[in-house]
């Protein structure tokens, strides 16, 4: 019996193995069987080349899929009840940004500001109306001509496991030290780098997790100073950082952006003080728009937003 005691916990090893292979190998199957919701038509073009390009919401409805596996509500661990109405997250929306203008978008959380980014790039579809870059329907676009036309720069970019040097070239893989040196400058990290005993080729850690959020914000704004897209959207991309800086980096950021088609959401009405045009979003709608004193005298939600949010000292 004792001879057979060794040969039998090795096999039932084997079988722990096994179980754990064919649970490893189904979930492989799965992923090999995914089919993107979202893929390229079969006469999808690439945009003709030109200088800016223009964005349009016309009439735009969207509902997230109460199915989706990547529900907010689901990921909260909330039970999504599919009977449930829910409202529409975006609600007949309309929005023309002309080439080269930049656009502020402001509103209470949960409005739907982060969901125009993610239609112009065909994340999600809109469920009616129609989303146009450049003159034509995204849908029409292909991914790869849509998404090097617009670059989005989120509140919490992800970083490669690399040096920033790595991570900045991802962008420009060609990019010299002095250009490297130059948008870091641009992007207010260069003084960080320099003080750090190693420099560009410092590793910024799993998921950028070993620097600070404003410093990796400040990362992929050099990272997006590299690239050379059409239609640029920072989605509260400068939330992190401290007044002082954000205002820094705005000025310096002001002749890349001129040069673009801009859309800047954010909280921080500072943030989006000086756009040509700003946008206030409630409940997936427009519901005022107006330069920074229009809308301030209009005494609307833009100047509620503006009380119930801390005033900074640069804040006039
Ligand atoms: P915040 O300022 O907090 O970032 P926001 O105005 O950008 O908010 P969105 O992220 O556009 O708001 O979300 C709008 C609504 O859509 C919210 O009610 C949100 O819970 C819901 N939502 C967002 N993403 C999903 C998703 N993947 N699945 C289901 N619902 C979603």
């Amino acid at each position: 019996l004792a001879r057979l005691y060794s040969p039998v916990v090795t096999l039932s090893g084997i079988k722990v193995d096994l179980v754990a292979a064919l649970v490893s190998l189904n979930r492989v199957q799965e992923v090999l069987n995914f089919k993107p919701h979202i893929m390229d038509r079969p006469d999808a073009r690439k945009l003709p080349p030109g200088q800016g390009a223009s964005v349009v919401f016309s009439n735009v409805s969207f509902e997230y899929p109460s199915s989706t596996g990547l529900s907010i509500p689901s990921l909260m661990g909330e039970k999504l009840d599919k009977q449930a109405p829910r409202g529409p997250t975006l609600d007949r929306f309309d929005l023309t940004v002309e080439p080269g203008m930049t656009v502020g978008v402001v509103g209470l959380s949960g409005a739907g500001k982060s969901t125009l980014a993610r239609l112009l790039v065909r994340s999600w579809e809109a469920t009616s109306g129609r989303v146009l870059v450049g003159g034509m329907d995204v849908r029409r676009l292909t991914l790869e001509s849509l998404r090097s036309t617009i670059c989005v720069v989120s509140q919490a970019p992800f970083l490669f496991n690399d040096s920033i040097r790595a991570n900045l070239l991802m962008a420009k893989p060609d990019a010299d030290e002095d250009e490297l040196v130059s948008v870091c400058r641009d992007a207010q990290i260069w003084s960080v780098i320099e003080a750090a005993p190693d420099g560009l080729e410092t590793i910024v850690g799993d998921g950028g997790l070993q620097m600070s959020g404003g410093e990796r914000q400040r990362i992929s704004i050099a990272r997006l100073l590299l690239r050379d897209p059409r239609v640029v959207v920072l989605d509260e991309a400068t939330s992190h950082l401290d007044n002082a800086t954000e205002n820094a980096l705005q000025q310096s950021l002001q002749p890349y952006l001129k040069q673009r088609t801009c859309l800047i959401i954010a909280h921080r009405l500072a943030t989006v003080r000086h756009a040509d045009l700003i946008v206030v979003m409630e409940g997936g709608s427009l519901v005022e728009k107006g330069c920074h004193n229009d809308l301030i005298e209009a005494g609307g939600l833009y100047t509620r937003l503006s009380r119930s949010i801390p005033r900074y000292p640069h804040e006039s």
